[in-house]
């Protein structure tokens, strides 16, 4: 198992005796923690070293049955495999069909400011740590981990708008209603990504025809997509310590089937009762 924030990299010329297969390629294996750019970044490192790159095994577009296991088709190849892992949340799409009638894609949006005074925010956020405000549409803000002069500041979560300009003004209205003597303070970079919600409102981890999936976290991703990432890896490896409360079975509704329209409504909904 691969220790969090440890990338593990494996750069190999494959051999048939050794690995069972062969190619006249070098293949490059990373596996990491997900971040933003991952793919992209690879890519600059190996173009930047003059290596052109044959083949970027991303992303699944389908996923058929063989035998025990399964062929993942990606672009450009087929991959057998003999156990696969849907760990998309608010991203399944149409290679998880089961999967994108269960989890409803939100957004939520995140900002980061620009530098202050150190000391000055060590006062307004004295902990190493994330601070949540008790709303329903909760904000959420901590010191930048990697530069403790900057605020991270994240929120509206469920509002749809394409407009980051947009957003990231709404968001400094309710970093002033926290912390109004931060008024002068601008942001110097916005980003918004998708959640996964469920319709019993809890997460789940479990099989669905032979693949594991790991969904749903409803607000609580960071923190739960650990534990059931790790959760996932021990019930492959067929150790102890894979059972989890959460694999119960994951609802559906005949009203749903995949265009979450009425999120922006029932965010709206519960904020009034922020007021
Ligand atoms: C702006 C923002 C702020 C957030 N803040 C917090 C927070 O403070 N605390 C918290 O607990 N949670 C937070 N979340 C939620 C948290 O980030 C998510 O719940 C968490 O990332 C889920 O992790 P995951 O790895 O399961 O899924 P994701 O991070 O959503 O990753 C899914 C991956 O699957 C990939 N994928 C999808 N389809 C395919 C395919 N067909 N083939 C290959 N790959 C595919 C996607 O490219 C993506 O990389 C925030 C989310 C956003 C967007």
């Amino acid at each position: 198992m691969r220790p969090a924030g440890e990338p593990r990299v494996r750069v190999f010329n494959p051999q048939l005796q050794r690995d069972g297969w062969e190619s006249p390629h070098t293949i490059v294996e990373v596996v990491t923690e997900d971040m933003p750019f991952l793919v992209d970044s690879l890519a600059v490192v190996l173009g930047d070293s003059r290596l052109p790159i044959q083949l970027m095994i991303h992303p699944v577009l389908r996923i058929a049955r063989d035998g025990a296991g399964f062929i993942v088709h990606v672009p450009q190849a087929r991959v057998s495999a003999r156990d696969v892992v849907a760990a998309t949340n608010g991203y399944s799409g149409d290679a998880f069909p089961w999967l994108k009638r269960r989890v409803m894609p939100f957004d939520a949006y995140q900002t980061v400011s620009e530098p202050m005074p150190a000391e000055r925010l060590r006062q307004l956020l004295p902990g190493d740590r994330t601070y949540i405000d008790w709303n329903f549409n909760v904000d959420w803000m901590r010191r930048a981990p990697d530069d403790p002069t900057r605020i991270v500041f994240g929120g509206l979560t469920g509002g749809r708008n394409q407009d980051l300009r947009q957003m990231a003004e709404r968001l400094h209205v309710r970093l002033l209603r926290i912390f109004p003597e931060l008024t002068g303070l601008r942001f110097d970079n916005i980003w918004t990504g998708k959640c996964g919600g469920t319709l019993d409102l809890y997460p789940h981890i479990g099989r669905h025809e032979g693949i594991h999936y790991a969904v749903g976290y409803c607000f609580a991703g960071v923190p739960m997509g650990t534990l059931f990432g790790q959760k996932l890896a021990r019930r492959i490896l067929g150790g102890k310590g894979g059972d989890s409360a959460f694999d119960r079975p994951l609802p559906s509704s005949p009203f749903y089937w995949g265009n979450p329209w009425f999120v922006p409504h029932a965010i709206n909904w519960l904020s009034r009762h922020d007021r």
